[in-house]
């Protein structure tokens, strides 16, 4: 598959539309989601072109890898759901038409601020 350079969060990263951002450096941007589906519901998305985790780990240099992974406790801390400040939180990733994935850019969202329920409804 393609990356399609004209998905949201292409768009998003390129600034032609905003976001609320939460956090962001070199390597990741992380912005609140425009549909929470929880009380709090960020998303963590690479600055490189990936459109799924598969993608991701066979494409990403090891800094993109470790900074991604690192940066999602780095969200769940600002805004006080990590295990260490606050109560947890989920975090997952949809890949592809089974997995339910609608914007093809590898994101992960955290879901937390309240109990987030079952794994699969
Ligand atoms: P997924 O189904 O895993 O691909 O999730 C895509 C997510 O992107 C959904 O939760 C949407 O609400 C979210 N989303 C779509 N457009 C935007 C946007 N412009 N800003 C923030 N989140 C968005």
């Amino acid at each position: 598959m393609i990356y399609d350079k004209n998905n949201i969060f292409a768009k998003i990263l390129r600034k032609e539309i905003p976001c609320k951002k939460i956090f962001e450096n070199e390597y990741v941007l992380s912005f609140y989601d425009i549909n929470a589906q929880k009380k709090i519901h960020a998303l963590v998305i690479p600055k490189g072109e990936y459109i799924d985790l598969d993608d991701f780990n066979q494409k990403a240099s090891d800094e993109e890898i470790v900074a991604l992974s690192k940066a999602i406790t780095e969200v769940s801390k600002i805004l006080d759901i990590s295990t260490d400040t606050g109560k947890g939180y989920r975090a997952l990733t949809n890949l592809g038409e089974h997995g339910g994935q609608e914007v093809p850019h590898l994101h992960f969202h955290l879901f937390g601020g309240e109990k987030i329920g079952k794994m699969v409804e």
